[in-house]
């Protein structure tokens, strides 16, 4: 979603005449867009805002005496601005994930010859997606769209609702032409995002609200949109119609990212998730049976606050009973502010939590390679969404989130390609093109806008 955002952020400047560079070197404005999410990450921002200070100090002011403008934004921004005013005096401008459509008031502020300082971290009761302009440039042939926002679930080690604010939903008319400019511009696949995508129930035609599975299926009908994805859903939000969609729309690619967490009921209850290990795997048996080839990747955390080693072995039995394509694993990081936080004599060594991620990291990975080995010889539809580092090699992504560099002519960039996978990696698979009669077995590439969309993609 930062990555959403930063590109927003961009869309914002344009007009004032702001346009994005690589580096920091040079630049008018750096902006900082942060995550809160665990301490690491957090961490990072003050030992990179004392980098950026070094570069505004050797910047020569100009004639009003200004330098760089220093900003930090998102969630670090939201839930310690008031400590990043105070300890980086250097920072001209801290906002939050829900301010940053007000970013041409707060530059015109931070560059007076006086320049003010600004700190913008409040909830504002207007949606920002209502203020913010088009986009001010291709989107790049994979794409995220944001859809919803926030979130009222108060996972008790999660910041979330805290940083990003209350669960809202964008209208659906809002997101359908958003879609559409994607499209026009060369996207052939979007990301649905959201803290609960799945939660989704934005107002649709007629007033009537539309779940996640609706909004799927009316984008679906976007000529031009090959691909539908959506991240990151909650198991309780799975719902029969979503489930059903995953058999229905041919867009909806077969790779879902649902977190659990942990496989342990006692933790899970401990966590305020609201469901069982059972009932996550009811969820799975049933999208499994709408969708046969369905993969699925998740997150887990080791580690929480009174995990036992009992609670850990539950967790290696999902994850075995399940079988993902690929998750994510985090030891436990305590939030300011978060009730697992102050759970002060149920905290778990770290050295336990290092074990368990060791452990648990091994038969994820082991079962990363496994799914991995599973795809060769088969022949999957890859779209082709950035240019290789080899010559004469284009990126694609197979359904199931895939890495697939393959050798093909720069034309077939942007399109969906069929690629018999000849080798499996740890983290990517290598194939090549099906050609029939010196023609790939796919359909024709589609006309490309001038300069290609796809170099821009990240
Ligand atoms: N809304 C999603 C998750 C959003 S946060 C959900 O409910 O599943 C992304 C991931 O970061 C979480 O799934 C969790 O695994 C991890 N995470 C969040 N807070 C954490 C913390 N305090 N310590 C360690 N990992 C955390
Ligand atoms: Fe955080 Fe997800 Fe729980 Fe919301 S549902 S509190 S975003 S982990």
């Amino acid at each position: 979603m930062n990555v959403y955002d930063s590109a927003r952020m961009a869309d914002v400047l344009a007009p004032l005449g702001y346009r994005p560079v690589e580096a920091p070197e040079g630049a008018d404005m750096v902006i900082l867009n942060t995550c809160h999410i665990r301490e690491k990450a957090s961490e990072k921002v003050f030992s990179e805002l004392g980098r950026l200070r070094q570069e505004k100090n050797r910047q020569a002011a100009d004639e009003d005496g200004r330098r760089m403008i220093i900003a930090v934004a998102g969630c670090v921004a939201q839930a310690e601005g008031e400590e990043i005013m105070a300890r980086a005096p250097f920072v001209d401008m801290v906002f939050g994930p829900q301010t940053y459509h007000q970013l041409p008031e707060m530059v015109a502020r931070a560059s007076r010859a006086a320049g003010e300082r600004v700190l913008n971290t409040d909830f504002p009761i207007e949606s920002k997606f209502d203020h913010l302009p088009g986009e001010s440039a291709s989107a790049g042939v994979s794409t995220f769209l944001s859809v919803q926002e926030g979130c009222d679930k108060f996972c008790t080690f999660c910041v979330v609702p805290y940083t990003r604010g209350a669960e809202f939903s964008r209208p659906a008319a809002q997101i359908i032409a958003e879609a559409r400019r994607m499209v026009a511009g060369g996207t052939r696949e979007i990301t649905l995002l959201g803290q609960n995508v799945n939660a989704f129930h934005g107002e649709g035609r007629g007033g009537v609200t539309w779940g996640l599975a609706r909004l799927i299926r009316e984008l679906a009908e976007i000529d031009g949109l090959e691909r539908i994805r959506y991240t990151t859903s909650h198991p309780r939000d799975m719902d029969d119609d979503l489930i059903a969609a995953h058999g229905e729309v041919p867009q909806l690619m077969p790779f879902v990212h649902l977190p659990v967490q942990s496989g342990s009921d006692r933790i899970l209850a401990a966590m305020n998730r609201k469901h069982t290990a059972d009932d996550y795997r009811r969820v799975i048996d049933r999208m499994r049976a709408a969708r046969h080839d369905l993969a699925l990747s998740s997150d887990f955390i080791v580690g929480f606050p009174g995990e036992r080693d009992a609670d850990f072995a539950e967790t290696l039995r999902l994850v075995t009973d399940i079988g993902y394509a690929q998750a994510y694993s985090f030891k436990y990081s305590a939030r300011p502010g978060t009730p697992a936080a102050g759970l002060g004599d149920a905290q778990v060594p770290e050295d336990v939590k290092d074990d368990r991620l060791a452990t648990l990291q091994n038969l994820l990975n082991a079962q990363q390679v496994s799914f991995n080995e599973a795809c060769v010889g088969t022949v999957l539809p890859v779209l082709l969404d950035k240019t290789g580092r080899r010559p004469g090699q284009l990126m694609g992504r197979s359904p199931f989130m895939q890495s697939v560099p393959v050798i093909a002519p720069g034309r077939l960039a942007g399109t969906v390609v069929d690629v018999r996978i000849t080798a499996a990696r740890a983290n990517s698979l290598a194939g090549e093109l099906v050609l029939a009669d010196g023609l790939t077995s796919a359909a024709p590439p589609i006309d490309f806008p001038t300069p290609p969309a796809w170099e821009a993609t990240a």
